[in-house]
C-alpha cells in the first residue's frame, strides 16, 4: 500500500483527504491520504522519509519554506518559490505548485485581459506568476507596503493603497482577486468605498476563502461574476492527484468532482 499525506498547522479542517481518498477507491488504488499535523519544518525530509510517503500536499504555513527540502522543483513553483505538492522518486523529493494552475482553471472561460490581486502572500505569488505566464497583465496591491517589494523585484506593477485611492475611478481591471485572509476574519480586504470606484469597472470577482463573503457579496450587488475558492481548491487537488498517480488530469477530474459536490454541499 502506497501512502499521501498533508502537511499543514493547523490541519484538522483539511477536506484534501476526503478528496484524495475518493480517488484512490473509485480508480482501485491500494493507497491511502491522511492529515500530518507539523510543528516545524526542521528534518522535514527525513519525516517524509521516515514515514514511507510516496507523495503529499503542503498547506499552511510552510508552502515557503519547504520548498527547501526538495531535491527538484518543476515548472512554475520555481519562479513562484512555493510549493504545494511533493513527490518521492528514487528517494528524492520533487517539488511541484498545482495552486496556480488550480486557480487559473477557475478563470480560464473568462475574458480577462488584466487583473488587480490584492494581498502580497504566498496565495498572491502563485497567483500573479501564472497570471502573468499566462499573459494576463497584473497589478498587486497590499495593506503593508514592504511585502510588495518581492512583486517589485519580478517586474509586477505594484500599487499602492494610497495611489489606487487616487486612480480607482480612472483604472478598469478584467478580474480583482481578494488573495487576503481578510474574509476569514469576515473582514473586507480595502475600505468599502475603495472597492465599490473599483467594481464599478470589473467583470469577475474572485475571493480564495471558501462559500460566501462580504468581499462575493458586495461584487454581486454590482452584478459582477463572483467565484469563491472552493473550486481552486478542487482544481489544485486534482492537479496533485494527476501527479501522485501519473494519470491524465480527465481521468482524475470526473471522479474527484463527484465527491467534492458531495463535500462541500454537505
Ligand atoms: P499569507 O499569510 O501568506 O498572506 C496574507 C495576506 O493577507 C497578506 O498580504 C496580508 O497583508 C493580507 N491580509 C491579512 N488580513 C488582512 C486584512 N484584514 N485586510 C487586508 N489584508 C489582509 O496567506 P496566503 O497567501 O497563504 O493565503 C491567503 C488566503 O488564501 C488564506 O485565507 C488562505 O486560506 C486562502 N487560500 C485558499 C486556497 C484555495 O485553494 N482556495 C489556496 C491557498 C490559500 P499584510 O502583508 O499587510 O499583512
Amino acid at each position: 500500500m502506497h501512502f499521501y499525506c498533508v502537511f499543514g498547522n493547523p490541519i484538522l479542517h483539511s477536506k484534501s483527504p476526503i478528496l484524495h481518498n475518493y480517488v484512490f477507491y473509485k480508480l482501485n488504488i491500494n493507497a491511502r491520504y491522511c492529515k500530518h499535523l507539523l510543528n516545524s519544518d526542521n528534518n522535514f525530509k527525513n519525516i517524509f522519509l521516515e514515514y514511507g510517503y510516496k507523495g503529499a500536499n503542503i498547506t499552511l504555513p510552510f508552502k515557503e519554506s519547504i520548498i527547501n527540502y526538495c531535491d527538484e522543483i518543476h515548472g512554475i513553483a520555481n519562479e513562484i518559490g512555493a510549493i504545494n505538492t511533493i513527490i518521492k522518486n528514487n528517494n528524492k523529493l520533487i517539488g511541484y505548485n498545482t495552486d496556480a494552475s488550480g486557480f487559473y482553471k477557475c478563470i480560464e472561460n473568462y475574458d480577462i485581459k488584466n487583473a488587480l490581486i490584492i494581498g502580497a502572500g504566498g496565495s498572491a505569488k502563485a497567483i500573479a506568476f501564472i497570471l502573468k505566464n499566462k499573459g494576463i497583465n497584473t497589478a498587486i496591491t497590499n495593506r503593508s507596503i514592504s511585502r510588495l517589494e518581492f512583486f517589485k523585484s519580478k517586474d509586477f506593477q505594484c500599487i499602492n493603497i494610497f495611489e489606487l485611492e487616487n486612480i480607482a475611478k480612472e483604472i478598469k481591471f478584467d478580474l480583482i482577486i481578494n488573495a487576503t485572509s481578510s474574509s476569514l476574519k469576515k473582514e473586507l480586504p480595502l475600505k468599502l468605498e475603495l472597492l465599490k470606484k473599483l467594481f464599478l469597472n470589473t467583470k469577475v470577482a474572485f475571493d480564495l476563502v471558501y462559500g460566501s463573503c462580504e468581499f462575493l457579496e458586495l461584487a454581486k450587488q454590482y452584478k459582477l461574476i463572483a467565484i469563491d475558492g472552493s473550486k481552486m481548491l478542487l482544481y489544485q487537488a486534482i492537479y496533485a492527484s494527476s501527479l501522485f498517480l501519473n494519470k491524465p488530469y480527465k481521468t482524475i477530474a470526473n471522479t474527484m468532482q463527484e465527491v467534492f459536490d458531495v463535500a462541500f454541499n454537505a
